[in-house]
């Protein structure tokens, strides 16, 4: 099937989903084949919608190698409701939380849960405008903390953890909300991992949280119903009607990342498609990266220009190229290229050719 003509969508997120997915939805979204129906139109409780969450909850197993007593929920509430949601099932009164502050992302986190009990900023690298990350063996750890939080790729910044550390006999709590499935992980290395799908799972409406067994049914009994992890457990994220038509999406999203080699293959697609783009940044000084070289970004690639009228004019004319998305976000300033599973090396390289031409043209 040929399609409409597709610009190269660098956006930040809601980011660009796999053409493949967007075919098929398209192609099937007036009527299941063998339902008669949309997804959006049928029961959450029928066998249909069953077997569409029950293959998507196997293919994100399979693919991040979830070990039998993690539960995978579907929820919704963006990874900003996650920012609450955690510390109100897990932070007990009396209890401390360790929040590692590396991003903008980060710093909301641990403010949502200074609202609900007692929160130790462990590190935050704001002093650089977060282009770094903190020294993991200095950070001010509180022994026996309830759990430890991080992000491990900051959206806005661009800067990435390149390992998954883990903090004695803590729980780890990680918002993956813009790198989840960009490469392989270590699920039994946290307690807790969630993410807004809308950066690289799929649509914006369904949140994706992986949560340790142990960790649920901890909450006080206060809690309201939709906030505690336990009915979502209990239900298996059909206590009240949840976002069917996202998760059909992910679902699709999750067949195309098997169908594309896994989470293996994605790492070294990701960390190809970043090289080239750092590869460019730093081939005159012309550009200059926002985060330090040990911690950039294989998903959101920050970058300035030599002045602000520059950037201007770099932002105008990439998006009359066709190349849209790439102004940065207001507190880094300069540009910023999205490029999530789904964004094709191909793109990666029209960018770099445009950065070159832009050079040339300016430099
Ligand atoms: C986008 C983003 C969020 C916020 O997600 P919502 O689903 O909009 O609430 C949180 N954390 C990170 C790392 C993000 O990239």
């Amino acid at each position: 099937m040929s399609t409409v003509n597709r610009i190269l969508n660098f956006s930040a997120g809601p980011g660009i989903l796999p053409l493949d997915v967007l075919e098929q939805a398209q192609r099937d979204f007036v009527a299941l084949p063998g339902v008669g129906m949309s997804v959006s139109e049928i029961s959450h409780r029928s066998k249909t919608f069953e077997a569409i969450i029950g293959e998507c909850e196997a293919d994100i197993r399979s693919l991040a190698g979830i070990p039998a007593n993690y539960h995978v929920l579907f929820l919704q509430g963006g990874a900003s409701t996650q920012f609450a949601q955690v510390p109100l099932n897990l932070l007990a009164p009396g209890a401390t939380a360790d929040y590692i502050v590396t991003g903008a992302w980060g710093e909301k986190a641990a403010k949502e849960a200074k609202k609900v009990g007692t929160v130790n900023v462990a590190a935050n690298t704001s002093a650089g405008n977060f282009s770094d990350l903190p020294d993991l063996g200095a950070l001010s750890l509180t022994p026996g903390a309830a759990y430890v939080h991080y992000t491990s790729n900051e959206t806005i910044q661009g800067v990435e953890f390149k390992s998954e550390p883990t903090f004695g006999d803590t729980p780890v709590v990680c918002d993956t909300s813009s790198n989840m499935f960009s490469k392989p992980l270590d699920i039994s290395k946290y307690a807790l991992i969630y993410a807004g799908a809308q950066k690289n799972l799929g649509p914006a409406g369904v949140t994706l949280v992986i949560v340790r067994d142990d960790l649920v049914g901890k909450a006080p009994a206060s809690l309201a119903t939709m906030l505690n992890y336990a009915t979502h457990v209990k239900e298996k994220s059909l206590y009240n009607t949840p976002p069917c038509l996202a998760i059909y999406l992910v679902g699709l999203v999750m067949k195309w990342l098997k169908a594309n080699g896994g989470l293996a293959a994605m790492g070294e697609r990701n960390e190809r498609k970043a090289a080239k783009l750092y590869a460019e940044i730093d081939r005159t000084g012309f550009f200059r990266g926002h985060a330090a070289r040990g911690c950039r970004s294989n998903m959101n690639v920050t970058f300035r220009l030599p002045t602000e009228e520059l950037e201007g004019k770099f932002a105008k004319e990439a998006t009359a190229a066709g190349l849209d998305g790439l102004k940065g976000h207001r507190s880094v300033g300069g540009m910023r290229a999205s490029i999530y599973n789904a964004f094709p090396e191909a793109g990666v390289d029209t960018l770099v050719s445009f950065m070159q031409e832009f050079e040339k043209m300016t430099g």
